[in-house]
């Protein structure tokens, strides 16, 4: 079949490397995607540092994957070739196991595979995926533009949707990053009063110009007391990881408010007392399967939510990385097959 160009992490925090490898077959239940796009998210630094359990090298990182279905393994049925994809952290699952039976598909127990961490990812050519994993990309959905979205678009859409708020109601997105800046667009296309929290004056323009009817500046001020003086947030969904970012706010929940965590702070100070007495959760939220990627997909191509981007050339990957990794990229970093 011949030899495809792949970017390789060959030992565990070894650099990422451009090699020939053999194009990869698909086995069953897989498709083979020819790969278009592919986001560069901070949780790739997980794989590369090998530091997520079961990860082997050498390995292909990418979990934002964006592609055409290319060739079809045993046993698929529901995909054809030619058709636009996207590939996303989850691996796929079985179906059949109990959490699956249970619609908790995230849990599988026969599919414990993540992509570009215990199987290869989308820093290459062709990538290899069960058809369970894939999304279908809309028709007027560009490569690059869909890529971030298979990972920060789905975790802040699919959190948000699954928050309990309801139209109208105050929702505030601490951090205005990768994950924030897509969070704060989708909380607004959603109908939530979108409230904004950063650190610093400067990020207030951007805050409004994405959606958001109010922007605090946690530098500046309390935020928890400002969202009470706006009658409290029915929901606070966190995107930092900083833990003591997370706390700070956290007293601005509205009587049974949730406070959502989408990023993963080594510790975390709660004030119970509080929590009793406004009857409030705290509750994380996994990202999603491959449905829920394609529904963030399609919602963000008919409300016009995008990603912005800084897109390299797929051989500039490793450059592409330490922007990501420098915290500086705004806001995600896509490494493109055509440019
Ligand atoms: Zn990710
Ligand atoms: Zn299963």
């Amino acid at each position: 079949m011949g030899n495809m160009r792949a970017i390789q992490v060959s030992k565990r925090g070894g650099p990422l490397e451009l090699v020939e490898r053999p194009i990869p077959q698909p086995g069953a239940g897989e498709v083979r995607v020819k790969v278009e796009a592919c986001g560069i998210c901070h949780s790739d630094v997980y794989a590369k540092d090998g530091t997520f359990p079961g990860t082997a090298f050498p390995r292909i990182l990418g979990h934002e994957v964006a592609g055409v279905v290319d060739a079809l393994g045993p046993n698929v049925s529901g995909f054809k070739p030619g058709e636009r994809v996207g590939i996303g952290w989850n691996g796929g699952y079985c179906g059949a196991c109990d959490p699956c039976r249970r619609g908790l598909f995230f849990g599988c127990e026969n599919v414990r595979r993540i992509t570009g961490i215990h199987r290869d990812g989308g820093y290459a050519e062709y990538v290899c995926a069960l058809a369970s994993a894939l999304a279908r990309l809309p028709a007027d959905l560009p490569a690059v533009d869909a890529a971030p979205l298979m990972c920060a678009g789905l975790t802040t859409f699919n959190a948000l949707r699954n928050s309990g708020a309801r139209p109208g109601e105050l929702v505030a997105i601490l951090g205005l990053g990768g994950l924030g800046h897509l969070g704060v667009q989708f909380a607004a296309k959603m109908g939530f009063r979108t409230v904004a929290i950063a650190r610093g004056a400067d990020k207030e323009p951007l805050a409004k110009r994405l959606g958001a009817q109010v922007y605090l500046d946690s530098a500046a001020s309390d935020a928890a007391a400002e969202l009470q003086k706006l009658g409290g947030a029915r929901v606070i969904v966190a995107t930092v990881t900083n833990g003591e970012a997370m706390s700070a706010v956290m007293g601005g929940l509205a009587l049974a408010g949730t406070f959502m965590i989408l990023g993963a702070p080594e510790s975390l100070t709660i004030h119970p007392g509080m929590l009793i007495g406004g009857r409030q959760s705290i509750v994380a939220w996994y990202s999603g399967t491959s449905i829920d990627s394609q529904d963030t997909l399609a919602f963000s191509a008919r409300s016009g939510v995008r990603s912005m981007n800084e897109v390299f050339p797929f051989e500039r990957a490793a450059e592409a990385y330490e922007r990501m990794t420098s915290g500086k990229a705004r806001f995600r970093v896509v490494l493109s097959m055509s440019r």
